[in-house]
C-alpha cells in the first residue's frame, strides 16, 4: 500500500496529520512551487521568497528523517505549474493506492483536493487539521441559532477548552479582557527593541535570485531579507518576543510611529500561517511569562486573545460562508484601487509610512492594515474585493482563510456588520491620536475643507453622508449622524466638495503591472 501525500505551503508541520497517518517507508510526499499560486493576486517578492525557502528547507528536513519527497520547483522544466497536473505526474512517476491530504485551508483547494477522488479513480483521505484548537465543524457548532457572532463570546469558549489564563473555572484575574488598560498612544521617546535577524544561507539566497529572475515586476523589495525560514528561526523569534517584546504588547499594540514598523509585535503571523508555529505553543510560551512574573496580565491576555480568539474565529467565519462570502459588498463599492497602494507615491504621510513598510518587510501591524489603509479603501469606497486581492498579495502572513474576513468583513464591513457592530471608519484626529504620522504630513489633520486639510476628515463625513440609508439606525454610530444633523448645509456641502475633489485626484491601479 502507497500513499502520495501533497504537502501545500502553509502546511509545514512535522506532526501534520497526514504524516502522522501515514507509513513513511511507503509513502511519497510530493511538494509543488505552483505558478497556478503564486499569479492568484501579485504576491510580494519577500513572502514568495518566505514561502519558497520555507519549504525547501521543509522539504529538506522531511528527507533527513527519512521520507522520500519529490520536489518540483518553480524553475523545474517539467513543472506544470498546477496541483492538480503535478499530482497527476507523481501518480505516473510511482505506484501509489491511495492520496492523503490534511485539510486545505483554503476553501477553492479543499473542493479541488475532493475532485481528485473521482478524477484519478484513487480513495482521497482528508486528515482534519489538527493545528488548530477548534474545528471547522465545532465553529458551526457553536454559531448554530445565534443572532449575533461575536469573538469575545467565542474566545471564552476556547479559554475554558484551553484552560489558558483560567482560574477553575473562572477568568484569571476576575475578567476575561483587560483591553480598558491597553491600546495607549505612542509615547515621545520610547525605545523600541531589536528585532530578530536571519542571514540568508544558501538555499533562500538561491530562492532569492530564482524569484528576481521570475518576477522581475512584482510588488515589493527583495533587498535585505531577513525573515526566518524554519521552525528553529521561528522558534528563535517566539523566545526574542516573550523576552523582549510581551510586557509592552497590549500597551502599545495599537500605536503607529513613523519608522518604526514592528514596535512590540510580535512578527510571528506568517510562522504561525504556514506551520512553522503552532497556535497553543505560542499561548503557552506567553502564559508562562505571565505566570513567571515577568509580563502584566493585561499584556498577556490581550496577546493570547488575538490567536484563541481572533484567529480561530475567522477561521472559523470562513468555513462557515464561503464560497459566497468572497462576494459580499454591502456598501456597492465600486472605485478602483488608487495606484499608491503599489507605490506608496502619496503625500498623505500615514498612507506613505504604512505602504512603504509593506514594499520593504511584506509586514505592517493590525491597526495599520486597519486604521490606515483599510481605513482609507472603506471610506474612499473602494470595491472591497480590489482590497482583498492587495492585502492577499502584500503581506507574508496572508492566507485566504485569514485574510479574507479580517480585509472584506472586519476593514471594509463588506458582510454587513457580520464581523463588526460599526464600520471601522475614522476621521484624521484618531491617527493623529494613536500616532506620530500627522506632525510629518503635508496635510493638516485639524482642517476638514481647505486645500491642505486632512482627506481623511472629508471623506470620513463623506462616507456617512453617502452610506446614510445602511448606517443609520446603527446604535453605534447615533453620534455620528446627530453631528451630521447639527452641521449646517453649507459645511456638509463643502465636505462633499472637498472629498469628490480627494477622490477624483486618485489615479487607479494596474494590478496586472505588478504581476
Ligand atoms: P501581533 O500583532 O503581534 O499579534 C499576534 C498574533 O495574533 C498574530 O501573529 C496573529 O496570528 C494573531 N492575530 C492578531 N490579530 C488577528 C486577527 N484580526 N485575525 C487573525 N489573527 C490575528 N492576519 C494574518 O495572519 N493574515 C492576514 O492575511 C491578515 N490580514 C489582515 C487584513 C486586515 C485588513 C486586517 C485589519 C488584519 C489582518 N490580519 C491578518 C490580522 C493582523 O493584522 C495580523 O495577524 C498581524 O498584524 C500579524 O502581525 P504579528 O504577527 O506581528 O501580530
Ligand atoms: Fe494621515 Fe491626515 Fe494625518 Fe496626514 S494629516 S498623516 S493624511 S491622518
Amino acid at each position: 500500500m502507497s500513499t502520495l501525500i501533497p504537502i501545500f505551503a502553509d502546511h509545514l508541520s512535522h506532526d501534520l496529520s497526514a504524516l502522522q497517518f501515514s507509513d513513511k517507508a511507503s509513502a511519497r510526499i510530493l511538494m509543488v512551487e505552483v505558478r497556478e499560486e503564486a499569479e492568484t493576486v501579485p504576491h510580494h517578492r519577500k513572502k514568495m521568497v518566505f514561502l519558497f525557502s520555507a519549504m525547501r528547507h521543509f522539504a529538506q528536513e522531511l528527507r533527513d528523517d527519512g521520507w522520500s519527497v519529490d520536489y518540483i520547483a518553480l524553475t523545474d522544466a517539467e513543472n506544470t505549474h498546477r496541483f492538480t497536473s503535478e499530482v497527476k505526474r507523481a501518480l505516473g512517476r510511482h505506484d501509489i493506492d491511495e492520496i492523503m491530504v490534511c485539510q486545505p485551508g483554503n476553501w477553492r483547494v479543499q473542493e479541488l483536493v475532493k475532485s481528485w477522488e473521482e478524477m484519478f479513480d484513487l480513495r482521497v483521505t482528508l486528515t482534519p487539521d489538527d493545528r488548530f484548537i477548534s474545528a471547522p465543524a465545532e465553529f458551526e457548532d457553536w454559531a448554530a441559532g445565534r443572532k449575533q457572532l461575536r469573538m469575545e463570546y467565542f474566545y471564552r469558549e476556547m479559554r475554558r477548552k484551553t484552560g489558558l489564563l483560567m482560574d477553575g473555572d473562572k477568568p484569571e484575574g476576575g475578567q476575561w479582557n483587560f483591553d480598558k488598560e491597553n491600546r495607549k498612544p505612542p509615547k515621545g521617546g520610547m525605545d523600541y527593541p531589536d528585532i530578530p535577524r536571519f542571514d540568508p544561507d544558501a538555499i533562500t539566497r538561491n530562492v532569492i535570485d530564482m524569484v528576481a529572475a521570475e518576477f522581475p515586476t512584482r510588488f515589493g523589495t527583495l533587498d535585505g531579507f531577513h525573515w526566518g525560514v524554519t521552525r528553529q528561526d521561528a522558534l528563535a523569534s517566539l523566545k526574542d518576543f516573550v523576552a523582549h517584546r510581551i510586557q509592552n504588547f497590549g500597551l502599545y499594540q495599537d500605536a503607529m510611529v513613523g519608522g518604526e514598523p514592528f514596535m512590540f509585535h510580535a512578527l510571528i503571523g506568517f510562522y504561525l500561517n504556514s506551520g512553522l508555529l503552532r497556535p497553543l505553543e505560542v499561548c503557552e510560551a506567553v502564559a508562562k511569562v505571565y505566570t513567571d512574573g515577568d509580563a502584566p496580565l493585561n499584556a498577556v491576555e490581550g496577546f493570547i486573545r488575538q490567536i484563541i480568539g481572533w484567529r480561530e474565529y475567522v477561521r472559523g467565519i470562513y468555513f462557515l460562508k464561503m464560497p459566497d462570502y468572497k462576494d459580499e459588498n454591502f456598501f456597492g463599492n465600486r472605485r478602483y484601487l488608487p495606484d499608491f497602494f503599489w507605490t506608496g507615491e502619496t503625500e498623505m504621510n500615514c498612507l506613505k509610512q504604512t505602504i512603504d513598510q509593506t514594499i520593504e518587510h511584506a509586514y505592517a501591524h493590525h491597526i495599520q492594515r486597519l486604521m490606515i489603509t483599510g481605513n482609507f479603501a472603506l471610506i474612499a469606497g473602494i470595491d472591497p474585493f480590489k482590497v482583498h486581492e492587495w492585502y492577499l498579495g502584500v503581506y507574508a502572513d496572508a492566507f485566504e482563510w485569514v485574510e479574507l474576513p479580517n480585509t472584506l468583513g472586519m476593514s471594509q464591513f463588506g458582510d454587513g456588520g457580520l464581523l463588526g457592530s460599526k464600520p471601522y471608519a475614522s476621521s484624521g484626529s484618531y491617527i493623529n491620536r494613536m500616532s506620530d504620522y500627522c506632525q510629518d504630513c503635508r496635510y493638516k489633520v485639524s482642517k476638514r475643507v481647505e486645500d491642505d486639510a486632512c482627506p481623511f476628515n472629508s471623506l470620513y463625513w463623506d462616507f456617512h453622508i453617502r452610506n446614510e440609508d445602511r448606517l443609520r439606525g446603527n446604535p453605534r454610530l447615533n453620534m455620528v449622524y446627530r453631528n451630521l444633523d447639527k452641521m449646517d448645509a453649507e459645511l456638509r456641502e463643502a465636505l462633499g466638495r472637498r472629498a469628490k475633489y480627494v477622490l477624483d485626484g486618485l489615479t487607479p491601479s494596474k494590478a496586472e503591472d505588478y504581476l
